[in-house]
């Protein structure tokens, strides 16, 4: 199966999403889980859950991306942003708990001038503050592109993360096409290369899900801005082997290109076109 959907907006609910995924020639899609900018969740409804569910269950949907606000910093140098981001990935996770199965990614978190080291030591332990045994979510760190102090830039970044968290089997990575290029990783010339590293430090088996979007700048530029598909550096063809290679093509493909849902609808049947059977 092809797993393949985009980010949409999350303000009708989740039957309003799945029914548009639907419209769209998806069978996933990627929803934050609160104002992107604001701090405010609204209650779970959990008749527009239930509804959804059965939506979901008939058109086979694939697993789901959920997506933490960008605003959330675990590592800022003051401890009020990481206390705010303590409480906002832990009240995200208990409302996963409604669509349980499913995926919640964040940006690991931009160190504010603490260093790499204090960065990464006070993600994990906020990871360890938040994580349940019992959660039947998956929490992602994403890769970043090393835009300003962005930790997560780096695979092995990513690895000493997730070695420090203790409940670590609830953890995994979602890989962002952009910002791994961004980031100096050449998924265009070398995909196999690039793949056989984050096996080496990380582990193909962490690996849960695929942010595709092209990049508006060069490998190595650490910009971050996401581009339509095919109309960046990354180009068409990248993502005709991105989306078959043999370690990745059972992961949930989930587009954040700069687009309204016509766009987003024709990058899908673009990338559909494109799978191998
Ligand atoms: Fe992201
Ligand atoms: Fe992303
Ligand atoms: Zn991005």
């Amino acid at each position: 199966m092809f797993t393949i959907g985009c980010h949409l907006s999350a303000s009708d609910g989740f039957l309003a999403m799945g029914q548009t995924a639907l419209s769209i020639g998806a069978n996933t899609f990627q929803f934050f889980t609160r104002n992107p900018r604001g701090s405010r969740a609204k209650a779970i409804d959990e008749q527009d859950v239930a509804s959804f569910l059965a939506l979901a269950k008939e058109n086979d949907f694939g697993t789901l991306l959920a997506h933490a606000p960008y605003t959330i910093n675990p590592c800022s140098k003051d401890e009020r942003t990481r206390e705010f981001a303590r409480m906002t990935l832990s009240d995200d996770l208990q409302r996963m708990e409604y669509l349980p199965g499913n995926l919640y990614n964040f940006h690991p978190g931009s160190h504010t001038g603490q260093g790499i080291e204090v960065g990464i030591t006070q993600i994990a332990d906020t990871l360890n503050e938040i994580l349940r045994p019992e959660q039947r979510t998956t929490v992602l760190l994403e890769t970043m592109a090393g835009k300003g102090s962005e930790v997560g830039s780096r695979f092995e970044e990513l690895r000493e993360i997730l070695n420090r968290v203790e409940l670590s089997d609830h953890m995994g990575v979602c890989l962002d096409t952009c910002h791994v290029s961004d980031a100096g990783y050449d998924i265009v010339g070398n995909l196999d290369g690039v793949l056989a590293e984050f096996d080496r430090i990380v582990g193909l088996d962490r690996l849960k899900a695929i942010h595709i979007n092209d990049s508006m700048n060069p490998l190595g530029a650490h910009k971050d801005r996401h581009e339509k598909i095919g109309q960046g550096f990354l180009g068409t063809e990248a993502f005709e082997r991105i989306i078959n290679h043999p370690a990745l093509r059972h992961l949930p493909f989930l587009l954040e290109t700069p687009n309204e849902l016509s766009g987003y609808a024709a990058e899908i049947a673009l990338l559909k076109d494109l799978r191998s059977e």
